[in-house]
């Protein structure tokens, strides 16, 4: 028998939304666990939007959260840098999660490091090589998250991953990966929840970044088909996910059923 679930953490993107709606059932999903008083977080890895930003688009869709209940790459990675005493960085994103590094002297002379997002259709040659430039003359490489690909409306889409792993095979250099699965991005959420790892269940569409990396920082796993979600991925072997829901829209059902 596992530990009870006492908490939750919450990926966003195809878990709670798929293309700008609202994954049906889940703002229900989100006001059972507001009502029970159940406490989560929602941890993403979205680099194209602020906190600020990812609250306001989640409050206009109808899902009952606060700020401080949003747990971002951009803003785990502003958070990071500070604690480093890092003082100017050059950004390579899309969106307004440029916002997160307000408190940074933003500049292409010799910065510290570069931080690097999905940065989707802005992505250039030109821009891909100066990031390479800025590496070769010394600056130390931020990823916001590594992930392979995503969901997009018309299909699967690469995402940052493949940009960070084309900079560090020119550069022989390793970027330093600040999202899921990241174990500093868990570790951080689990102080900010104030409950022991086991006790929290991470819902993700995202076998890698979400699944596994939540059960490596000792946290139960709850797969969703969803989003990104393919069963065909699931390793046969594998203990994880330790439960597999078909969507978030089955979690009250699902927990009054196990844990109340
Ligand atoms: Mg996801």
């Amino acid at each position: 028998m596992l530990p009870p679930i006492k908490g939750f953490f919450i990926d966003i993107d195809g878990v709670l939304i798929l293309e700008k709606q609202p994954i049906p059932g889940a703002r229900d999903a989100i006001d059972f666990l507001k009502r029970e008083e159940i406490p989560f977080m929602l941890l993403t890895n979205t680099t194209r939007r602020s906190r600020s930003s990812l609250y306001t688009n989640l409050q206009r869709m109808g899902f009952p959260i606060t700020m401080d209940q949003i747990y971002s790459a951009p803003f785990a990675a502003s958070l990071w840098l500070k604690s480093k005493g890092v003082s100017s960085i050059h950004l390579y994103l899309r969106g307004d999660a440029y916002r997160e590094f307000s408190e940074f002297r933003i500049t292409t002379n010799k910065p510290e490091y570069i931080v690097i997002g999905d940065v989707g259709e802005d992505l250039t040659y030109d821009n891909l090589n100066q990031a390479f430039r800025l590496i070769m003359g010394g600056a130390k490489m931020l990823a916001l998250q590594k992930n392979r690909y995503w969901q997009r409306g018309d299909g699967l889409a690469i995402d940052a991953g493949g940009i960070v792993a084309a900079l560090e095979y020119a550069t022989r250099k390793r970027a330093y990966v600040i999202g899921k699965p990241s174990l500093n991005f868990f570790q951080h959420a689990i102080r900010q929840m104030g409950l022991p790892p086991e006790n929290i269940a991470m819902i993700g569409d995202d076998m890698e970044a979400d699944i596994k990396g939540a059960a490596r920082a000792g946290m139960q796993t709850i797969a969703v088909q969803t989003g990104k979600f393919q069963k065909k991925k699931l390793p046969r072997k594998s203990k994880l996910p330790h439960y597999l829901l078909s969507s978030i829209a089955d979690l009250p059902r699902w927990y009054r059923k196990n844990w109340m």
